[in-house]
């Protein structure tokens, strides 16, 4: 929108220059409507509370610009209306892309003293419908690209969860929060499956992958939405549990260990985890928290594995 709103102002301005010379005050009035509409659209997409309402107004300006222009300045506006519906197509949601490129085609075809013949006027709307339909196949192809290429970019291929990119990013963004607002506390665990190695070196590591896919889905459906759940690597899990506290990670968390461990099938004993959990210390950052995490992971391993250790908790019951 900035782009093609940024190109088609300077140029809109001088038309409106060359129409005011030439005496059409009213082509250079709806040419400075629509340079002021444009500019105002630009501007909006710059602020915070308005940027939301930009796009859709950028939509409506550049297409009321196209009925303008052509109804009341020249049959050129015919040309721009091209233009129009393809930018529609790409920039606005697809809903009112739809919406303002049917009004565009049709208000335009109904005027038909706007095409020197019928074959014109059949011409244009053909080539106008073909732009539009097309337009709506090239965006959501686009779209859908961009999507997979955005999941591609924070998710674990092999079992769907979040990597470690989006780790990092969310736990950033929580420590953020806790910087916000003092009382807003969370807590992240580590998680290492039991002797996996042994799985993958009696049975393969196809079955080795299974279990994690397996694991990976057992955790998830005993989460809440809000909960992040990534593979760090190998084995590995992190789970995010934003706005927990320490009271409800001391209550919650053993249960949730005492839940999982041992409740995915393997291909010959039922898969067991240790768990290292640790809450966000004022001004911490997230490496430093996770650090906590694993320390307590190791702790758990260090004690016999398949329990839960709790950073810095008095008496963390071995579970
Ligand atoms: P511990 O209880 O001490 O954690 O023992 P462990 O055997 O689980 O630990 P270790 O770190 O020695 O083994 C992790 C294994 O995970 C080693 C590696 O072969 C395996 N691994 C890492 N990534 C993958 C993967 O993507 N798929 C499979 N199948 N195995 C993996
Ligand atoms: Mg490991
Ligand atoms: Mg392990």
């Amino acid at each position: 929108m900035n782009y093609i709103g940024g190109v088609s102002a300077p140029i809109i301005s001088g038309f409106a220059l060359y129409r005011y010379n030439a005496g059409d005050s009213t082509g250079a009035t709806i040419n400075v409507l629509i340079v002021s509409l444009l500019a105002l659209t630009l501007i909006m997409g710059r602020s915070h509370r308005f940027a939301p309402y930009a796009l859709n107004l950028f939509g409506l300006t550049i297409s009321a610009s196209a009925l303008l222009s052509a109804l009341l300045v020249s049959s050129n506006g015919l040309l721009w209306a091209f233009l129009v519906i393809w930018v529609n197509c790409l920039v606005l949601p697809r809903t009112l892309a739809v919406g303002l490129n049917g009004l565009v085609i049709v208000v335009l075809t109904a005027h038909t003293r706007l095409f020197d013949s019928p074959l014109e006027q059949v011409s244009w709307v053909t080539v106008a419908l073909l732009m539009a339909g097309f337009g709506l196949v090239v965006t959501d192809q686009l779209r859908q690209q961009r999507r997979m290429l955005a999941e591609q970019a924070t998710q674990d291929p092999l079992t769907g969860v979040g990597n470690r990119r989006l780790m990092q990013q969310h736990l950033e963004a929580t420590v953020a929060e806790r910087r916000r607002s003092a009382d807003f506390e969370s807590t992240v665990m580590v998680i290492d499956l039991d002797l996996f190695k042994q799985i993958n070196d009696n049975y393969g590591h196809e079955a080795g992958d299974q279990v994690l896919e397996r694991f990976a889905a057992s955790v998830r459906a005993a989460l809440r939405l809000e909960d992040g759940l990534y593979r760090m690597g190998g084995e590995e899990f992190v789970v995010l549990l934003r706005g927990m506290s320490a009271a409800t990670a001391a209550t919650t968390l053993p249960e949730l260990h005492r839940r999982l461990s041992g409740a995915v099938p393997g291909p010959e004993d039922p898969i067991r985890f240790s768990a290292g959990a640790a809450i966000l210390k004022s001004g911490e950052d997230w490496s430093r928290w996770l650090a906590r995490a694993d320390n307590a992971l190791y702790e758990a391993k260090q004690c016999g594995r398949d329990r839960l250790v709790i950073a810095d908790l008095e008496s963390t019951p071995a579970i």
